[in-house]
């Protein structure tokens, strides 16, 4: 299994670190022939999603993404990843993928707090820790997007058949089994 991770801008060298500490081989996607070969799995980091829309269009990786999920790869976006993975990202600075019938809040959660962390449920794998840093919830989700956890009634992590996002960073913890949802998805499709 090889799974690439966007690497434009953002928090994405410790997605990498989970990724290997679950034994899976990683790869960066820099530009667009990075992904001349479709990985199993991408994944698209926190960061800022406005600034990495503009860098997508920029370095023409945007229609790659959507030809490689067409083509069966799985995504998972955290914080700004889901951002983009939305069809509507609420914000139009910010051009979303279309990878998930949802629509975005971008930085939900004000400004006294931008960051929080907690321990919340997650469908499937119990309660586990969450780390929030000005981060967006999913206001609204269409009936083919599966809710996998709620925070405070809040939407912040969904699914569908090819496309796993989160509002929080599980990359900033300990806890691998986010990570290991991912793989799981993958080897299941
Ligand atoms: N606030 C950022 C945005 O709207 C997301 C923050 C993050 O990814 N940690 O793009």
């Amino acid at each position: 299994m090889r799974i690439g991770v966007l690497a434009l801008q953002g928090a994405f060298e410790e997605h990498i670190k989970m990724l290997n500490a679950l034994g899976v081989e990683t790869f960066e996607i820099r530009q667009l022939k990075d992904l001349s070969e479709i990985p199993d799995g991408l994944i698209i980091p926190g960061g800022e999603s406005t600034v990495m829309s503009k860098l997508l269009d920029e370095l023409n990786i945007r229609s790659r993404i959507i030809e490689c999920v067409n083509d069966g790869m799985c995504v998972f976006g955290t914080c700004a990843g889901l951002i983009l993975l939305c069809k509507d990202t609420g914000d139009e600075r910010c051009k979303g993928l279309g990878l998930l019938n949802c629509q975005a809040k971008r930085n939900a959660y004000g400004r006294q707090l931008g960051s929080f962390q907690t321990t919340e449920e997650f469908k499937g794998l119990g309660k586990i820790p969450m780390v929030f840093i000005r981060a967006p919830y999913v206001s609204f989700a269409e009936d083919d997007v599966e809710v996998l956890s709620t925070v405070d009634d809040k939407i912040v992590a969904v699914a569908n058949d090819k496309t796993l996002a989160t509002a929080f960073h599980p990359e900033l913890t300990n806890d691998l089994s986010v990570h290991k949802y991912f793989i799981d998805m993958i080897k299941n499709r």
